[in-house]
């Protein structure tokens, strides 16, 4: 059985767009003073991260960094269930953090990620996922930024890959089996 792609479901132009309205929410809430540590979470997330930082004002104090984890998939909600392939450079305590994921779907591994990032004392924790699958949530998570909910269907592209492939399309597909 193999896999080749399907129709978009969201086009370039449309993601550029909602990346915009995203990027000036996050700049609303922050304020002028604020500065923040925007969290990518690999390897998916790097390319909406990319897009999503160079929309935010000149004037806020904008860090970035990112993590690489996995999630051990039980559906117990403990901390010690991520495991840690690449950590953040730098000390999250006392700053304010948006965590910037591609995909949100039963939840699991950005509830374990947020518990593990709660304990290193960050003044602010906050989630910006560009797709939510909300159908599919096994445990709550507290999304504050969404770029789109999509319906359960496997996706690909800007970011998002199916065994390693078509990361690279500009636009959002769907994956259909063969
Ligand atoms: P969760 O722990 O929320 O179930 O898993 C989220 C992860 O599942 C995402 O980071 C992503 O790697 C993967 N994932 C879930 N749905 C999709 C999808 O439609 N397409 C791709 N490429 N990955 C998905």
């Amino acid at each position: 059985m193999g896999y080749k792609l399907g129709e978009v479901i969201l086009s370039r132009d449309t993601i550029a767009r909602r990346v915009k309205e995203l990027a000036s929410d996050i700049a609303n809430d922050a304020g002028k003073d604020k500065s923040l540590v925007i969290v990518g979470i690999l390897t998916g997330a790097a390319f909406f991260l990319t897009d999503l930082v160079r929309e935010l004002p000149e004037e806020l104090d904008v860090r970035v960094d990112f993590m690489s984890v996995a999630s051990y998939g039980d559906d117990t909600k403990s901390s010690g269930v991520v495991r840690i392939f690449h950590d953040l450079k730098s000390s999250i305590e006392g700053k304010n953090v948006i965590v910037v994921e591609d995909i949100v779907d039963s939840g699991l591994t950005l509830s374990h990620l947020l518990e593990l990032l709660k304990s290193r004392d960050p003044t602010s924790l906050k989630v910006c996922v560009l797709l939510d699958k909300y159908e599919r949530r096994k445990t709550e998570v507290k999304v504050d930024y969404c770029g789109f909910r999509i319906p359960d269907k496997f996706v690909v592209g800007y970011g998002l890959d199916c065994a390693g492939m078509w990361r690279h399309l500009k636009d959002i597909k769907y994956v259909i089996e063969e």
